[in-house]
């Protein structure tokens, strides 16, 4: 390999391993695939995130009411290694020590983790990396000038030289200020030191709902510090004002990357009218196989054609990861599923855009199904803590676990763990998101890839491969209003369709041509959603600067 660029890879969260909760869902789980695949090819990427001290809370359920809560507990993990730096970063006028230590694991080379827990610092200080996503306001800023100004700090310290500083999502940004006072400080213009480091910088965006992506009163931001000596002015003319993170992160940035190609117009459209930001282009996220998919199932539907023998060999396979879903699901929520009945898997954030519970939308449909014993439904999901609404869909969900019990079950504190068992185990993986606020989904890419086909808006990654009838299936045709009622009517009416004329039929009545979908499925996603592909793609048209 020729000289790759040495690049900083800044994100809020990680999903590395299950129990390491340094993740809330799919931004930490594409962060953490792509480390892992960097270090499997060798890439010269740095890691910069938080050692969070309790991270993501857990999320169970109370029984009786349905209604989840979150649990939060310190963590301790003995294999994080000190690296004996500290780096400092003033917060509300009030110097805090900010720790670094390196995630030490066999399937990440450089993950560097902060951390203010530490004696010396004050109080509440210590408390600015206890939950991820904990708070917001300026519990939020402190966190992201930790990881922003702290990161940048440690990565000096720790003497790396990238040349390419790429944030995932818009609570990197302060990096961008940190680099800009390196340069003001070294008596460059405000103007000059900015074009500079807009060469460096690269930002990924992840949200097309316009609420998630946050911004800040620019008071807070000075009275705060986070401004590193930039005026009002300056800051305006960054982020506007109130100052938009992801706005900032836009203009910050020399070149960005919506996460599929449909996302990449929504994000176009969404952020037109912002003058003198980065261009943004697409670059479909992708899944880190050797962590999620099933190493035995790729290599049959590498072989496979469809004789008899290599679909029996296909299907039994299946079967085995099935039963051990089966297994799972018995020993998390005391229910025996039945191997023989079509599995329909869905876990997701319970964000109301997803829909997780669309499919109870009418008891005339869903109930005689249940009833006949034709599908049975497992799902897991967690609702963001100050998510109401979010937790108002699970506790619909409990309900219909209690009303279908055996046939409907519900796994709290959705992980990795979960995530991988039934992107594995379930015969298929149903998605329908409001289109197009799904910006990728990689749950469904882990899913198809493991032979389990994917049932699904035409939204996020999916519009790109999706045959329909040949690797898995669409419905709603594409469908979008603004009418969000409408909306969900006209994509209930299509799931209805599609479940009763083509799923379910093809199911228990032409299981030869649902195992020829099955490799199909493997077969059309395993290059173009594994990371290699993603990570070739960064370097090749995000970190060049070509
Ligand atoms: C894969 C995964 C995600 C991301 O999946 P989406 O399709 O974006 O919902 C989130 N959380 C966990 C635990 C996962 O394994």
């Amino acid at each position: 390999m020729i000289n790759l660029p040495t690049v900083a890879y800044f994100s809020m969260e990680y999903a590395i391993e299950s129990d390491v909760k340094l993740y809330a869902g799919g931004l930490g789980i594409l962060a953490g695939d792509y480390l892992k695949e960097a270090c499997d090819n060798n890439y010269p990427v740095v890691g910069i995130g938080i050692k969070w001290k309790q991270g993501y809370g857990e999320q169970l359920i109370d029984w009786k009411t349905g209604m989840p809560y979150d649990a939060y507990k310190n963590r301790h993990y003995e294999f994080m290694e000190d690296t004996g730096i500290t780096v400092t970063v003033k917060i509300c006028q009030r110097d805090v020590k900010v720790k670094v230590w390196k995630y030490n694991a066999q399937n990440v080379n450089n993950l560097y983790l902060l951390d203010t827990d530490v004696e010396g610092n004050d109080g509440d200080a210590r408390w600015i990396t206890g939950q991820l996503y904990g708070w917001f306001g300026e519990e939020r800023v402190a966190q992201e000038m930790v990881l922003g100004i702290g990161g940048v700090r440690a990565l000096r310290a720790l003497g790396f030289h990238p040349t390419v500083f790429h944030f995932n999502e818009g609570h990197a940004l302060f990096a961008g200020f940190e680099l800009l006072r390196e340069r003001m400080e070294q008596r460059l213009s405000f103007k000059k030191a900015w074009e500079m480091t807009r060469k460096e910088v690269v930002f990924t965006t992840h949200t097309p709902v316009i609420q998630g992506n946050e911004s800040h009163p620019i008071e807070r931001l000075i009275y705060m510090g986070a401004n590193l000596g930039l005026n009002k002015r300056q800051l305006k003319a960054i982020g506007g004002d109130p100052f938009n993170m992801t706005v900032g992160a836009l203009r910050l940035a020399r070149k960005s990357n919506a996460v599929s190609q449909l996302h990449m117009k929504t994000a176009n459209k969404m952020w037109k009218r912002v003058k003198g930001r980065s261009e943004i282009i697409g670059i479909t996220n992708a899944i880190h196989i050797p962590t999620w998919v099933d190493k035995e199932m790729l290599r049959l539907a590498e072989n496979y054609s469809s004789g008899e023998t290599q679909r029996n060999m296909l299907w039994e396979r299946h079967m085995q990861n099935k039963k051990e879903l089966i297994e799972f699901v018995e020993k998390r929520a005391g229910v025996r599923l039945d191997p023989n009945v079509l599995l329909i898997g869905f876990s997701r954030r319970a964000a109301p855009y997803k829909r997780s519970n669309l499919i109870f939308t009418e008891k005339s449909f869903i109930e005689p199904l249940i009833k006949e014993n034709k599908i049975q439904i497992v799902f897991s999901g967690k609702a963001h803590p100050l998510d109401d609404k979010g937790k108002e869909i699970i506790s619909d969900i409990v309900e219909m676990t209690k009303r279908y019990p055996g046939n409907v079950v519900f796994l709290e504190n959705y992980d990795m763990e979960i995530g991988k068992m039934l992107t594995r185990g379930a015969d298929i993986w149903l998605n329908n998101p409001r289109r197009p606020k799904e910006a990728s989904g990689t749950s469904g890419m882990k899913a198809a890839m493991n032979g389990v086909l994917n049932v699904s808006i035409l939204d996020g990654w999916w519009p790109e491969v999706c045959n329909h009838g040949v690797n898995g299936w669409q419905f709603g045709n594409a469908y979008q209003s603004d009418n969000e009622a409408k909306a969900d009517e006209h994509d209930f009416k299509a799931l209805k369709n599609c479940l009763m004329n083509e799923v379910i039929p093809t199911y228990y009545n032409n299981r030869n041509k649902w195992i020829d979908m099955m490799a199909a499925s493997i077969n059309t996603t395993r290059v173009p959603f594994g990371m290699k592909r993603m990570l070739d793609e960064y370097y090749s048209r995000l970190y060049s600067d070509k």
